[in-house]
C-alpha cells in the first residue's frame, strides 16, 4: 500500500523536498499493477479516535500518568501512540546505545503508560523517532552520524548538542531493529509508529558515498546538482534504501509479534507494502492556508488508501515553516475548524500532544469537546463510500516537475470547488482504471502523464466520462521530458504551438454568450485573463466562448488601450467527444485563482465542472456563507456534512470565532435502491423537517454552527 501524499514535515529542508520530490517521480513504474491493500476488518479499523503522547526529556520526573489515563477516558479515546525510543528510550533499555532520557533514573515512564492504557483497554502504538542522535552514541559511533556536503558531522540544526542520524547507516540498520526488538518483548505493543524515521535530508558521509557509488557508479549529487542521471540514480537507491528499511523494521517487530507492524508517518509510499493504517502529519493551519486545506489532504490521502483507516495528526500549537511554538496553545475555533475540516473529509482524529508535562491546559477543555462529540456521532462517521462524482487527478510526477505551479493550480481549483460548494475527491493518477465511479475528471495543470495514462483519459471520455483540464496538461511524459504535443491534443481539440507567454500582464478574456459556461457572468463583456497563456491551433473553426485580448500597457494611464479590443483567439475550449464532454483552458486559470481570487475566475472554473458534468450534483447545498461539505455512505445510513467556514478571515486566516450561519436548504440525491426511514440534525440533536422530490430528499437545516450531519438512516 501506497500513500504518496505530498505532505512532509513543515521544517524540512527544501533540498530534501528537491530529492523527495526526484524519489517520487522514480517511484513506481506505471505498468506495474498498483493493488489497493486488502480492506482486511482489522482491529486499526475499530480506532476512531487517537492520542499521542510524545514524552520530553524531563517528562520522568514531572509527568503524572494518571492525569493522561483520566484524559484518555473523558476524551473516549480508542488508542494512543506513546514515546518508546529512537533518539531517546523512555523505558529503561538494556541496549548501551539506546539513549536513556536524561531523566529517566529508574522510571519506566513508557511501561507505566502502557499498563494504564491496557487497563483502560487503549490500542498502544509505540512511536519510535530515530531522526537525532545523542552525544555518547555519536562518540562511540561517528560514521553513524549524518554528514554535510563537506563531509563534516551534521550537528541537529535545532539541539546543537545532538547529531543527525544517517538514515543509511548503523543507527538505522543495527541499532534500530533491536530497539524495536526489545520493546516488543518487553511491552507488545500493538504496533509502531515512525516519526522522522528516514532521517532528515540528504546525508554525504562516507558510508552513504560507498554504497551509492556502488549502487550507481555515480559520486552522490551535490546541492547544485543539475544533472537528470544522477538525481535519478539517487532517487532510485534512496527509494531502495527506505524500502529496506522499512521491511528491516517491520520484520524486526513481526519476528516477535506476527500481528504487530512498523507504520511510517505518512505511510509508504511503495505499493509492496500492506500496512494496516496510515497517518497524515498536518497539525495545524498556518499562515494565510485555508481551513478546508486538511479535508483535502485526507481526501489525497484516501485517493490511494481507499477504506483503509486514515488518521489525521493535529496538534495544539502553532508551526509553520519558520516557526515552532510546541508549547503553545491555538484558540479554541482555530483548533476546532482545523479538526473538523479533516473529520468532514474522512479523517479520523489524532491529537498530537508534545511533552506530557501540560504548561498551557487551555486545549483540553477543546479537545475534549471535539473528541466528545466524534464519540457521540460515532456511529454516522464510519463512512464506507464517498459519494462524490467529481474527482481531481493527483498526479506526483506532475508535482515534482513543477511544485509551485502544480500545488497552486490544484490548491485554486479546490478553493473554487468549495466555494461552488460541489462535492469532490481525488484520484491518484496510477487509479485511473478506476475513474469510471467519477462522472468528471479534473485535470489541474496536470502536466506529466505517461501515454497510457492519456489513452486511459480518451478512453474514459469516449464512454461518457468527462474531463476538465488547464494549462500545460499533459505537455509532458510522466519522466518529465516536454512532447512537441499535448498527449490529450485530440480531447482538448487543439494542438500546442510550441509556445507558452508567462506572466502575461494586463490581458482580458472577451465573454462570448450565451454559452452554459458564462453563467453569471451575464453583464460581464470581459474579464481578467490568466497569467499564463499557451500558444494552440484550433482543430476546428468557430468561435468558443472565450476569446482573448492580448496584453497592452497598464502604464502610462495614457497607453492603456488597445488597438485590438477583440480577437478570435480561443481562451477556452469546450466539446463533447464520443459520450463524453471536454473543457480546457489552455491558461492557469486555477493557478491566477488561487493568487488573486477573483469571483469571475470562480465562475468559469465552476461552471466548466457544471457543464462538464451535466447533472446535478448529489449534494447541493443553498444558503448563506463560505461551507465545505461532503457526501458519505456509511453501512445503513447517509450522511450530509456541512463545515461552516464562514468568518471574516474566511478564504485564508485564522479562526477567532465561530459564527453561526443559515438557514439552508440540502438536497441529497437518494443511492438507487435506498429509502430513507428517519432525517436528523446530528449537531442540533432534532429531527429534521425534510419532503421527498424523486429521487432527491429535501431537507431544512435552520443554523449551522461549525458542523452539523444531516444523517439519513436507511430502511433496511
Ligand atoms: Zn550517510
Amino acid at each position: 500500500m501506497a500513500v504518496p501524499v505530498h505532505t512532509q514535515p513543515m521544517d524540512s529542508l527544501s533540498r530534501r523536498d528537491t530529492l523527495k520530490l526526484a524519489s517520487l517521480i522514480a517511484m513506481t513504474p506505471l505498468a506495474e499493477a498498483f493493488a489497493l491493500p486488502p480492506d482486511a476488518a482489522g482491529w486499526t479499523h475499530d480506532v476512531m479516535r487517537w492520542m499521542q503522547v510524545a514524552f520530553t526529556e524531563d517528562n520522568p520526573v514531572n509527568a503524572d500518568p494518571a492525569y493522561w489515563f483520566a484524559l484518555f477516558r473523558r476524551a473516549h479515546a480508542d488508542g494512543v501512540c506513546l514515546s518508546a525510543g529512537g533518539s531517546v528510550a523512555f523505558y529503561p533499555s538494556k541496549l548501551p546505545l539506546h539513549h536513556r532520557a536524561k531523566y529517566l533514573g529508574d522510571r519506566d515512564l513508557f511501561g507505566e503508560m502502557v499498563r494504564g492504557c491496557r487497563d483502560l483497554k487503549l490500542r498502544i502504538l509505540a512511536r519510535i523517532d530515530p531522526h537525532a542522535m545523542a552525544q555518547e552514541v555519536f562518540a562511540a559511533h561517528p560514521e553513524w552520524a549524518a554528514c554535510t556536503e563537506d563531509g563534516k558531522p551534521r550537528r541537529h540544526w535545532a539541539a546543537p548538542d545532538m547529531y543527525v542520524s544517517c538514515q543509511n547507516g548503523g543507527f538505522m540498520f543495527e541499532l534500530m531493529p533491536q530497539v524495536l526488538t526489545e520493546v516488543t518483548e518487553c511491552y507488545a505493543p500493538d504496533g509502531f509508529f515512525g516519526n522522522r524515521w528516514n532521517g532528515a535530508g540528504m546525508c554525504w558521509c562516507a558510508n552513504c558515498q560507498r554504497q551509492f557509488r556502488a549502487a550507481s557508479g555515480f559520486d552522490l549529487p551535490r546541492s547544485n546538482e543539475t544533472d537528470d542521471a544522477i538525481m535519478r540514480a539517487y532517487a532510485a537507491w534512496d527509494k531502495d534504501r527506505r524500502w529496506a528499511q522499512y521491511t528491516l523494521w517491520n520484520d524486526a517487530v513481526k519476528k516477535v509479534k506476527p500481528d504487530g507492524f512498523f507504520a511510517p508517518n505518512y505511510g509508504m509510499n511503495d505499493p509492496r507494502a500492506q500496512m494496516p493504517m496510515v497517518t497524515i502529519d498536518r497539525q495545524g493551519r498556518n499562515g494565510l492556508v485555508p481551513t478546508w486545506m486538511n479535508g483535502k489532504y485526507a481526501k489525497i490521502a484516501r485517493s490511494v488508501t481507499g477504506t483503509l483507516p486514515v488518521a489525521g495528526l493535529f496538534g495544539v500549537g502553532y508551526e509553520d515553516d519558520a516557526y515552532r511554538f510546541k508549547d503553545s496553545v491555538q484558540s479554541r475555533p482555530e483548533i476546532e475548524s482545523w479538526v473538523h475540516a479533516g473529520i468532514v473529509q474522512g479523517f479520523r482524529p489524532w491529537l498530537c500532544k508534545f511533552n506530557a508535562k501540560v504548561i498551557d491546559p487551555r486545549w483540553i477543555s477543546t479537545v475534549e469537546k471535539i473528541y466528545n462529540w466524534h464519540w457521540r456521532n460515532e456511529k454516522y462517521l464510519r463512512n464506507t463510500q464517498n459519494l462524490a462524482r467529481v474527482a481531481l487527478v493527483h498526479s506526483l510526477p506532475s508535482q515534482a516537475l513543477a511544485r509551485a505551479k502544480y500545488d497552486a493550480a490544484q490548491n485554486g481549483y479546490c478553493q473554487a470547488l468549495v466555494e461552488a460548494r460541489i462535492p469532490f475527491e481525488f484520484i491518484d493518477d496510477r487509479l485511473l482504471d478506476q475513474a469510471g465511479r467519477f462522472r468528471v475528471l479534473v485535470l489541474p495543470n496536470v502536466m506529466a502523464l505517461s501515454g497510457a495514462q492519456c489513452a486511459q483519459l480518451a478512453d474514459y471520455v469516449r464512454r461518457g466520462g468527462r474531463l476538465v483540464a488547464t494549462g500545460e496538461t499533459s505537455l509532458y511524459e510522466e519522466n518529465g521530458k516536454r512532447r512537441a504535443n499535448f498527449g490529450l491534443a485530440e480531447l482538448f481539440g487543439c494542438d500546442f504551438a510550441g509556445k507558452i507567454d508567462e506572466a502575461v500582464k494586463n490581458s482580458y478574456l472577451t465573454l462570448r454568450p450565451p454559452h452554459p459556461l458564462l453563467r453569471g457572468l451575464e453583464d460581464a463583456p470581459r474579464v481578467v485573463a490568466p497569467s499564463q497563456q499557451l500558444h494552440v491551433m484550433a482543430h476546428r473553426s468557430g468561435l468558443q466562448p472565450l476569446t482573448l485580448v492580448p496584453s497592452y500597457p497598464d502604464l502610462p494611464m495614457e497607453r492603456l488601450y488597445t488597438l485590438e479590443p477583440e480577437t478570435t483567439i480561443p481562451a477556452v475550449f469546450c466539446q463533447t467527444v464520443g459520450k463524453g464532454r471536454v473543457v480546457y483552458f489552455p491558461s492557469n486559470l486555477d493557478r491566477i485563482f488561487w493568487d488573486i481570487l477573483q469571483g469571475d475566475h470562480l465562475a468559469l472554473l465552476r461552471n466548466a465542472v457544471e457543464w462538464a458534468a451535466d447533472e446535478s450534483a448529489p449534494l447541493i447545498v443553498t444558503g448563506p456563507g463560505l461551507l465545505d461539505i461532503a457526501y458519505w455512505r456509511q453501512e445503513t445510513s447517509l450522511t450530509a456534512h456541512l463545515l461552516n467556514l464562514t468568518n471574516p478571515m474566511a478564504l485564508k486566516g485564522p479562526f477567532r470565532e465561530i459564527i453561526p450561519m443559515g438557514p439552508f436548504e440540502v438536497s441529497l440525491r437518494l443511492p438507487a435502491g435506498t429509502a430513507p426511514k428517519a432525517v436528523r440534525l446530528l449537531d442540533a440533536g432534532l429531527a429534521a423537517q425534510y419532503r421527498r422530490d424523486g429521487d432527491r430528499l429535501i431537507v431544512a437545516v435552520p443554523q449551522v454552527a461549525l458542523h452539523e450531519i444531516v444523517t439519513v438512516d436507511l430502511a433496511p
